[in-house]
């Protein structure tokens, strides 16, 4: 057996020979010249010449060995639907839908934008796009019309698929007046829309425009539509993801480097086998629901659930904190992606439901997407009895990029580390204003990745090469390196420890936002004349933001009515504009932002205020009384 290391080090010092060999994972229509192009850096073209289809490595590729066998398992405790789909059932839905999708004039390169639910024909458009070389973008469904808006403008789609809505603990959720809406403040409008009718919510059709799934799906029912064979470095997909502007940005990723990356992973990480059942806990919102929900597992031939409700409910619709481990004993999973904000919920629920399942066939769970303390990390482990593998990356690295490798080598864990830099990342510690590179363990610095970034990396921010370039190669002075904007730690075992990031970006129970988003809507209500919103260390979500807002008119901080009104009006505003995740736990007011002289918002010291720490040096300060008026804000609490 080779051991991590080597395999590692052969991936940085001769990409070229170990990327070509896990090319050989997956499926060409056509070979490639050239491993690995990086001409132009940081811009990395991998696989050059060659062709391939995702969608062909996800669906078709298995017709030949296991066209019976469970694919998709779309499972619903909302709506109580269970259903299973085998490879042979699959092919057939997403040929229907690429059919769906080329009459409403869908073709190579388009943009298909899919704002959907936790449901299967969610996933029917995704591989139908990857199919017919259209460029899908899935937005979150929990995100509301001006999210949803920002995204329709960047992406243009010419299609948009979506439904008539979501449900959440029993209560229905209309998606589509939000998407009216969005296409409504969008400029850009799409050409069409589909919508999967469950049943939910009533909707009423824009003549012309909008079509229904269920009656193209007839139509289309026996439509044969071959995959087109892809160049290499074609666009497989999107997904926006937030930043420190209010703009969010298009994570743009390539077709066959992203395939071999996940074929690679769920060999060397995962450790899944074909046959297999894996679950992940996700939404296809998120990067992990692109790359571990559906693309990951079904190129490694397992079957995979996807699962629309709340850890927390049966799929009678009565409570059950059993749920996950009830569809673990099942579906026979063996193994399963969450997050530690999922965990810390569970915990809260009778600890006899981890032991009341037949959890054997499960042999590891993996935790990404925000830190995971120990605390949290030792229950689940102790509970389940499997190895709880903390995994580290971000919506634009598209698989981890520090954890353990057990399909290599068994390594063990330690708590609090994500662990290891994963093959193809050559990671590094360097310090964040001298660039220079921080070697003795301990040493705290900011954790960036030298070129070429592996494959399955972003290629790109969707049409801003510009933006790509500034924003994430040039924020280290005098190099040229990928910043993860998180702080960092290393051991002298060269295990990681992850420690918070160097932006304003907080994150959410796992979901990345950028506090200048919910700043921005904020500032638009008619009597904010400025905030400022922070993340704040939260026991169950990780972090919670809180906003601090100056009103136009101070008067009202005197009235304690009004100030409660206003709280709940600004919290309405931000679930209408960009959706109930982002929504501060706390709105309160004061008359002045902490700020340095120049005029630069300190948000850093408003957090440690906010959570008892002591907020640093302040001499750069404008009007140090500000910083006490957040100090008794959060007191009153
Ligand atoms: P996203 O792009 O939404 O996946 O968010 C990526 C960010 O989440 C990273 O830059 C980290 O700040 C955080 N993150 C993800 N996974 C972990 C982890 N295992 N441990 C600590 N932080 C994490």
């Amino acid at each position: 057996m080779t051991s991590y290391a080597d395999f590692y080090r052969q991936s940085i010092d001769q990409p070229d020979a170990f990327w070509a060999e896990q090319a050989s994972l997956i499926e060409w229509h056509k070979p490639f010249d050239r491993v690995c192009n990086y001409d132009n850096p940081p811009f990395v073209k991998w696989y050059e010449g060659g062709q391939t289809n995702l969608c062909h490595n996800a669906v078709d590729r298995h017709l030949a060995d296991r066209a019976g066998q469970a694919a998709l398992i779309a499972v619903s405790s909302e709506t109580g639907l269970e259903k299973t789909y085998t490879f042979q059932d699959l092919h057939g839905e997403v040929q229907r839908m690429a059919a769906s999708l080329k009459a409403l004039g869908v073709e190579q390169g388009d943009r298909v934008l899919i704002y959907m639910p936790m449901i299967a024909e969610a996933a029917f458009a995704m591989l139908a796009c990857a199919r017919i070389g259209a460029v899908h973008c899935v937005v979150f469904g929990g995100f509301a019309s001006g999210s949803l808006a920002s995204r329709i403008e960047d992406a243009a789609p010419k299609v948009i698929v979506s439904s008539d809505g979501g449900s959440r603990g029993g209560k229905a959720l209309p998606y589509k007046p939000l998407l009216d809406e969005a296409i409504r403040l969008s400029s850009h409008k799409p050409s069409a829309v589909l919508l999967a009718d469950r049943g939910l919510a009533a909707m009423e059709l824009v003549a012309g425009r909008d079509h229904l799934w269920n009656e193209l799906r007839e139509q289309h029912f026996d439509a044969q539509v071959p995959c087109e064979w892809l160049d290499s470095t074609a666009i497989s997909y999107t997904i926006y993801t937030s930043g420190t502007t209010g703009k969010p940005k298009g994570v743009q990723r390539d077709t066959a480097g992203y395939t071999v990356a996940l074929a690679a992973s769920m060999k060397h990480i995962f450790d899944g086998h074909a046959g297999e059942t894996f679950f992940s806990t996700s939404d296809i919102g998120w990067v992990v629901g692109h790359s571990y929900i559906v693309y990951g597992p079904l190129i490694a031939g397992m079957a995979t659930i996807m699962y629309e409700g709340l850890p927390t409910q049966g799929m009678d619709k009565k409570p059950n904190g059993g749920i996950w481990w009830e569809l673990v004993e099942k579906y026979k999973v063996t193994v399963m992606f969450s997050a530690p904000t999922a965990v810390r919920v569970l915990k809260k629920q009778d600890p006899a439901l981890l032991t009341k399942y037949d959890l054997s066939s499960l042999r590891a769970l993996f935790l990404a997407g925000e830190p995971l303390d120990e605390p949290t990390a030792r229950w689940i482990s102790e509970g389940l009895n499997v190895p709880i593998i903390d995994n580290y990356w971000q919506t634009e690295s598209g698989w981890p990029i520090l954890t353990i490798a057990n399909g290599v080598e068994s390594k063990p864990s330690k708590f609090g580390s994500p662990g290891i830099p994963m093959y193809g990342y050559n990671v590094k510690l360097l310090h964040e204003s001298t660039g220079e590179e921080l070697t003795v363990p301990g040493e705290k610095g900011v954790v960036v990745i030298e070129g070429p970034t592996p494959p399955g990396f972003m290629q790109t921010i969707w049409q801003d090469d510009a933006r790509f370039v500034n924003t994430y190669w040039k924020s280290i002075p005098g190099r040229l390196v990928y910043s993860t904007f998180d702080w960092g730690i290393r051991d002298a075992d060269g295990y990681f420890f992850i420690l918070g990031r160097t932006d304003d970006v907080i994150n959410v129970a796992g979901h990345r936002l950028g506090t200048r988003e919910i700043e921005e809507s904020i500032s638009g209500h008619s009597q904010v004349s400025e905030v400022a919103v922070v993340g704040v260390a939260d026991g169950l979500k990780g972090q919670v933001a809180m906003a601090f807002a100056v009103l136009k008119d101070s008067s009202v901080l005197n009235d304690a009515a009004a100030c409660a009104r206003l709280e709940a009006e600004i919290m309405k505003r931000v679930d209408n504009d960009l959706g109930a995740v982002a929504r501060p736990a706390r709105v309160r007011f004061v008359t002045v932002l902490p700020k340095t002289r120049s005029g630069k918002l300190l948000r850093r010291a408003i957090q440690a205020v906010c959570e008892g720490r002591d907020a640093g040096d302040l001499t750069t300060m404008d009007d140090p009384a500000a910083l006490q008026q957040i100090r008794d804000r959060v007191e009153t609490v």
